[in-house]
């Protein structure tokens, strides 16, 4: 099955110039769903991953199933002001201004064998600042795992060296 094919490129959205990649149009069709799910499950299986730590709202998709499924804890990365306890922050900078994303502080505990994941692979600033919570808290990042990984301009994976990284589909982007 080419996953690709179940992407919806999206033109000029949320902003003019950026080509967003639609994974509602994967989510909807069990086959796709169930493979994107299925083929980042059989690939950390044996890592023996104690939490999936996914970030709002697209991750949480996936995320919950890859941690039920590999008999993980699932842990909730958010934009901020939106967890209602204590937690760590961490802020990255993105193409105009900066980003910040949250996690409880109780959320990871020392030693921990953690899987990241995201729906989708850009600058990597995201992702990166989601390992940055993890290990702050105490834990290993065993990988990260994203859906699609946009290749070419952005450079995503340059951020994240020495990182175990999965993706299931590549895209090529210029700008
Ligand atoms: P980045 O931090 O640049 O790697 O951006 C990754 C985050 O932004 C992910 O949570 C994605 O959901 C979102 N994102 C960035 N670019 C796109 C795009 N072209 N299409 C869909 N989502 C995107």
């Amino acid at each position: 099955m080419n996953l690709e094919d179940y992407i919806r490129n999206v033109p000029n959205f949320p902003v003019e110039g950026i080509q967003f990649k639609d994974i509602t149009t994967l989510a909807k069709i069990h086959l796709a769903f169930k493979e994107s799910c299925d083929r980042i499950i059989d690939h950390y299986k044996e890592k023996r991953i104690s939490k999936v730590a996914a970030i709002e709202a697209r991750g949480y998709v996936w995320g919950g199933v890859i941690a039920y499924q590999l008999g993980a804890g699932f842990v909730l990365i958010r934009k901020p002001g939106k967890l209602p306890y204590n937690t760590l922050k961490e802020t990255y900078e993105l193409e105009y201004g900066t980003d910040t994303i949250e996690m409880h502080t109780d959320a990871i505990e020392e030693g921990d064998r953690v899987l990241v994941f995201d729906d989708l692979l850009a600058t990597g600033g995201t992702a990166k600042a989601a390992c940055n919570l993890v290990e702050k808290a105490g834990g290993e990042v065993l990988g990260i795992a994203f859906i699609i990984e946009l290749t070419g301009s952005l450079h995503g994976r340059d951020k994240l060296t020495g990182y175990n990284i999965l993706s299931l589909v590549e895209i090529s982007v210029e700008e």
